[in-house]
């Protein structure tokens, strides 16, 4: 996963889907996937594993780990089940374990559900093998992209690191969308033929389809598996959704899986601020975007690591700043607070009230200093009022003061 954040790196919002779910968004758009139910508790689990069975026919099931993060297989959240009772028991197992992957955070995950998927590598005239596929925006074309590696399953970071030749890509203009030629190229380089690879030909059509159509960021199916019946179906589905596309899917809402999230993201989209965590000691709280980036540049100048990023909009009154301010020093890492604020259409003496306010409102709940520079309409009139607070607050113009002050605070 890691050698993808190269190309999605950048401060756009995402949504993560659960394997179940990405799945289920891929077959509405004509992706074959493996088939599966989820499930919470064992008993749904076994209940799920008979139900399969009289759809698919076999016995045989797996049952995989639902948490936001991969390489499950290896953390021992995916495993096989050839009985009912292997199915009752592998569920219990996993269902309520903490796993920990090498994409989890070290103390890892909590597992509140599992998906019971048909067996996909069963035996019979060749042998099932496992590809890597992943669309992507590349943002240094302008295009979207296919990667893909005849070396799928669970080791595609090693692949890329050790023998990147074997990955592949395919860049495709969105204003064309994937072309034929296209699809068989990869087919042909996936190393297929006959049936698999006028099946594999159908996928990457459809996969790119639902790319677009579902607005996603990024799809990472790996394994996509060639089954020893030369069928080509998606066996796992790592799908992030662009937060700034949802407008326009508003059923996607219902599959954000909160208890996946940061509580304080969470908490922050409830109150209508733009709020994003991160891990350095510096909290921000700015009006407007861009100033907000500009301001996280400002504090590693200074030498310090930005805690997170707040854009608070517009309106900077006492009621919004003490919200935001409550926000950021939820996170225990805060050693200071920068409020860095254009004063345009919102006064800066207006946003300095609010400032003292606040601060007087939450009395010991501020612990770290604040640095406060207002340029703009009445910057001055709003200094004075911050100098003459008599609070643990320091005023500055300057962006460079604020800096060092900033610098000074951490310090
Ligand atoms: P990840 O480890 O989080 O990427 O989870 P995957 O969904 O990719 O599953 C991990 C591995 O489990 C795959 O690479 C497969 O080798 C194996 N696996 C998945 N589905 C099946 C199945 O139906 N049968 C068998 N025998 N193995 C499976
Ligand atoms: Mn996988």
């Amino acid at each position: 996963m890691w050698f993808l954040y190269f190309y999605t790196i950048s401060y756009i919002i995402i949504m993560n889907l659960h394997e179940y779910q990405g799945k289920e968004l891929l077959a509405s758009f004509g992706v074959t996937v493996q088939r599966g139910i989820v499930a919470k508790t064992s008993e749904e689990a076994v209940a799920a594993g008979k139900k399969l069975t009289e759809t698919t026919g076999t016995s045989w099931h797996v049952v995989k780990a639902q948490i936001h993060a991969g390489g499950r297989g290896k953390g021992g959240g995916v495993k096989l089940a050839k009985s009912l009772e292997d199915l009752k028991r592998i569920s219990d197992e996993i269902i309520g374990m903490q796993l920990i992957t090498p994409q989890t955070p070290r103390e890892g995950k909590r597992v509140n559900q599992v998906l019971v998927a048909e067996d996909v590598y069963y035996p019979g005239e060749s042998e099932p093998s496992e590809f890597y596929i992943s669309v992507l925006l590349n943002r240094a074309t302008g295009k979207n992209m296919i990667m893909y590696s005849t070396e799928g399953g669970m080791d595609i970071e090693a692949v890329a690191d050790q023998t990147p030749d074997l990955i592949f890509t395919e860049e495709i203009d969105p204003s064309l969308g994937i072309q034929g030629f296209q699809a068989r190229k990869i087919a042909f380089n996936l190393g297929l033929s006959g049936a698999a690879f006028k099946d594999m030909t159908k996928f990457v059509t459809s996969l790119y389809k639902a790319y677009i159509g579902s607005d996603a960021s990024l799809f990472e199916i790996n394994p996509v598996l060639k089954t020893s019946d030369d069928r080509i179906i998606a066996v796992d589905a790592k799908v992030t959704l662009d937060d700034n596309g949802l407008f326009r899917h508003k059923d996607f809402e219902l599959l954000r899986d909160l208890s996946e999230e940061n509580p304080v993201e969470v908490e922050a989209r409830e109150v209508g601020l733009n709020y994003v965590d991160l891990d350095g000691n510096v909290g921000c709280m700015v009006n407007g975007a861009g100033l907000a980036m500009a301001t996280m540049d400002l504090i590693k100048q200074a030498g310090g690591d930005p805690a997170n990023f707040l854009d608070v909009g517009g309106t900077a009154d006492a009621a919004r700043v003490e919200t935001a301010f409550r926000l950021i020093l939820k996170d225990t890492d805060v050693k200071a607070i920068l409020v860095n604020i254009f004063g345009g259409i919102v006064r800066c003496d207006r946003v300095a009230q609010g400032i003292v306010d606040a601060y007087k409102n939450m009395g010991d709940a501020i612990n770290v200093p604040i640095i406060v520079r207002l340029q703009g309409t009445n910057s001055d009139i709003a200094k004075e009022l911050i100098d003459s607070s008599g609070l643990n607050v320091l005023s500055a113009t300057a962006f460079q003061e604020a800096a060092d002050k900033v610098q000074e605070a951490i310090n």
